[in-house]
């Protein structure tokens, strides 16, 4: 895997003509033509997987989904298993978004599940843990991004965790236009990968990537720190130019 990666998180935006659009405009353009393959990807809806892969195929850009089941198959009415992804061929599944922690409820368990689901059908996840806002101020950041981050690696056996990628994303950074100062990101970051090592010295070099409103204006900075290897890039994905700067920047 590169040691930088940039994902984009389109989240419920978009047509299947102005996706369609959107990706050609990045994916043509020399940033990704140049690029390593893999250090970028991209997490489309899930309608949309079918035509990212047409139009994705053969280039150096990567795709994902933004969810996945924590069940294997049968009867679950509306979901869709990582299997089901893995045949349209998704590198990626973001899971444990604070957005599906908050609006669909999910536990730290299920979390746990849906990042072993991905693996075993050979999808990467991208597990991401974050604190909220009140945490912060209590004091309780580090507390919260342990309890996330034990829950995801109990749930996965020893020889499987080197294949996550995580991100950190505070909540209170996400979609608000406040990014948290390089200094913050790169001290949890640090917390997070000694914790990994305590875990198993074989994940001192886990991905970890920093989202919440990551703009070009400050990726340089935040690529800069030690301990953030890429971004979980929301809103500014939607902008081919901005995703491209912030791809070219922590190429
Ligand atoms: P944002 O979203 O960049 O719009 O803050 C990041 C994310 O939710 O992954």
């Amino acid at each position: 895997m590169p040691r930088k990666l940039v994902i984009g998180n389109w989240k419920m935006n978009g047509t299947i003509a102005s996706n369609a659009r959107l990706l050609r405009e990045i994916k043509d353009d020399s940033t990704i033509t140049e690029l390593k393959i893999g250090a970028a990807a991209v997490c489309v809806p899930f309608l949309h997987v079918p035509e990212t892969q047409r139009i994705l195929t053969g280039s150096a850009l990567r795709w994902g989904v933004q969810d996945i089941s924590a069940f294997r198959e049968g009867a679950y009415t509306g979901e869709i298993s990582a299997d089901m992804a893995a045949e349209f061929g998704t590198t990626y599944a973001i899971v444990g978004h604070s957005e599906r922690r908050l609006y669909h409820g999910e536990a730290l368990t299920t979390v746990g599940v849906k990042a072993l689901r991905a693996i075993q059908a050979s999808i990467t996840p991208v597990v991401c843990v974050g604190e909220t806002l009140r945490e912060r101020e209590d004091g309780a950041a580090r507390e919260t991004v342990e309890t996330q981050l034990l829950a995801v690696l109990d749930s996965l056996p020893a020889d499987q965790m080197h294949s996550l990628v995580l991100a950190y994303e505070p909540v209170w950074a996400i979609g608000t236009g406040r990014s948290a100062s390089p200094q913050q990101a790169q001290e949890m970051h640090e917390f997070i990968r000694r914790l990994l090592r305590t875990r198993s010295e074989s994940l001192a070099d886990t991905t970890i990537l920093y989202g919440g409103s990551v703009k070009p204006a400050a990726a340089a900075d935040l690529f800069a720190q030690n301990d953030i290897d890429g971004a979980l890039v929301g809103g500014a994905s939607l902008e081919a130019g901005q995703f491209l700067d912030i791809v070219r920047m922590a190429a």
